[in-house]
């Protein structure tokens, strides 16, 4: 079992499984969000995310009418999105997690052109100007088929 936690240890959760599709985002949101270069996250299936504990002091912020992040009240730590056009999956800040993961593995970035201008982009790590042509159409695919 996976595990992490929030900065002041306030809430806890679990990972069933190791988390896919990792990546940075350098968009403006998630640079703001994380307060840093970019955004790390990773893929979940829905089911393989369980809170722990704390899950009463979880904040929810809706971004848009699709997409919801949960932060830490607390501490401010920002913990999961989760998208109503991908509905079978949660994103992790992967920050959070505790585990140690021999097989995680950041595959792409994405938002490159809103970068920091003071981050250097790693150029062993794929990169997509906006998001990754297959993520646009498996959104795409769950709209069209309503969930
Ligand atoms: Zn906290
Ligand atoms: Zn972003």
């Amino acid at each position: 079992m996976i595990e992490g936690q929030c900065q002041c240890k306030s809430i806890r959760f679990s990972l069933r499984s190791i988390p896919f599709e990792c990546c940075y985002c350098h968009c403006s949101i998630c640079r703001k969000l994380s307060g840093s270069n970019f955004g790390t996250y990773g893929t979940v299936p829905k089911d393989d995310f369980k809170w722990l504990q704390g899950e009463g002091l979880i904040s929810n912020f809706n971004q848009n009418e699709n997409l919801q992040r949960s932060f830490c009240s607390v501490c401010g730590s920002f913990i999961k999105s989760v998208h109503k056009l991908d509905p079978a999956n949660v994103f992790i800040s992967i920050g959070c997690i505790d585990t140690t993961i021999d097989d995680l593995k950041i595959e792409y970035q994405q938002f490159i052109e809103s970068k920091a201008p003071w981050h250097r982009l790693d150029p062993e790590i794929k990169s997509h100007k906006k998001w990754p042509k297959w993520a646009l159409e498996r959104a795409k695919r769950n709209a069209q088929s309503g969930n």
